[in-house]
């Protein structure tokens, strides 16, 4: 379990550059309360729009950022470090592609999420969708280009393409899987364990995607499922005795705040005495 390299690299990158200079990090670094709150005491200030940053270096977080944002700010006289995780990277050069051999491009995913906004922010043209709602809503085009934000769920993103299809029998529909793999890992380990589980516990920042992802995963194999931020929300009251308890993390998660769950957990089980399962296995690193 644990963060994902990606957001492990970014942070590293962001305390070694604020141990030298000044820095900014143009957004949030990670979806997580905790580790954001440890980066400030670091001395690392954040700010939403470039407008705002008041020192010379800002970071691009893990989400990456559209060639003109980057532009922008460096016109602005800043110096531009890069903490783009490379899964990202692959999202937007599978997009420039497509776009390059002449498909319209569409992007399932959160319109106004950071790493989407990134993937389209250089395109003349392009939908975004999310439901089969903005399927149905898309404008006729010979040929689609199709890509996914990182952390979306596989089986949503193929059943969209295939609405997709449908819509538009006659037209050439080209879907390059940029769904890290980090992702895959842990929805199709949160879904092993939430058929297994009674009560399943699901860390991660409120505002992250893929912990929102994973708990609705989770939520079609186990009716008794938690999504915590801390070791601090968590209630004996969801308890029983001899209940199997899964646990899981969003890719952003600290190791410190799954170790503290863990050792609640360890605590309840000795005075409820319920099973804690095995957790989630750590997903081994993709390559590069
Ligand atoms: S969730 Fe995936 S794409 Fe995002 S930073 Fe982690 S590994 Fe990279």
């Amino acid at each position: 379990m644990g963060m994902c390299f990606g957001v492990r690299d970014a942070i590293a990158l962001a305390t070694r550059t604020a141990q030298q200079e000044p820095l900014t990090v143009l957004g949030d670094l990670v979806h997580n309360e905790t580790v954001l709150a440890e980066l400030r005491r670091q001395g690392v200030r954040f700010a939403r729009e470039a407008g705002e940053v008041t020192t010379p270096t800002v970071m691009i977080t893990a989400h990456g950022a559209s060639e003109r944002a980057m532009a922008q700010a460096r016109g602005e006289g800043l110096n531009v470090l890069q903490a783009t995780c490379p899964l990202v990277h692959f999202a937007h050069r599978a997009l420039a592609q497509l776009v390059a051999a002449g498909f319209h491009p569409v992007v399932i995913g959160q319109r106004d999420h950071v790493e989407v906004r990134g993937l389209t922010g250089d395109l003349a043209a392009f939908d975004v969708v999310l439901t089969p709602e903005d399927v149905a809503r898309l404008p006729g085009h010979p040929r689609y280009g199709v890509v996914a934000q990182t952390t979306q769920p596989v089986a949503k993103v193929a059943h969209l393409v295939g609405l997709l299809r449908q819509r538009f029998p006659q037209a050439q529909v080209h879907y390059r899987d940029t769904i890290c793999q980090p992702t895959k890992q842990r929805q199709q380990a949160a879904h092993d364990l939430a058929r297994q589980a009674d009560v399943v516990i699901v860390m991660g920042g409120a505002h992250s995607n893929n912990t929102r992802e994973l708990v609705a995963t989770c939520r079609q194999h186990c009716e008794r499922v938690h999504h915590v931020q801390t070791a601090a929300d968590m209630r004996p009251e969801w308890f029983h005795a001899e209940d199997t308890v899964g646990i899981t993390a969003g890719t952003s998660t600290p190791d410190a705040t799954i170790a503290a769950v863990a050792d609640w957990l360890a605590r309840e089980a000795a005075k409820f005495n319920f099973q804690t399962s095995e957790t989630c296995q750590p997903a081994p690193l993709p390559a590069g």
